[in-house]
């Protein structure tokens, strides 16, 4: 099974299910690192998630320990 893209497109369904809160409200997102066995939950505001998506190019959704800066 492909991760790649999986996790990307769940994260955006949280997204898309938060998006009546406020975007300084935290949710958990899920680590998209390459790694097959990784369900770590990133802790994230949706601006901050937003960043992310906006970013050029997108910059991945990471737990700290596995590459977020
Ligand atoms: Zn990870």
């Amino acid at each position: 099974m492909e991760k790649d893209g999986v996790f990307v497109h769940v994260n955006d369904s949280i997204r898309k299910l938060a998006s009546a809160g406020p975007v300084t409200q935290t949710w958990e997102f899920i680590c998209e690192c390459p790694e097959l066995t990784c369900h770590t939950l990133v802790t994230l505001t949706l601006s901050e998630f937003d960043d992310l998506r906006a970013a050029s190019p997108p910059v991945p959704v990471l737990a700290t320990e596995h590459g977020a800066r």
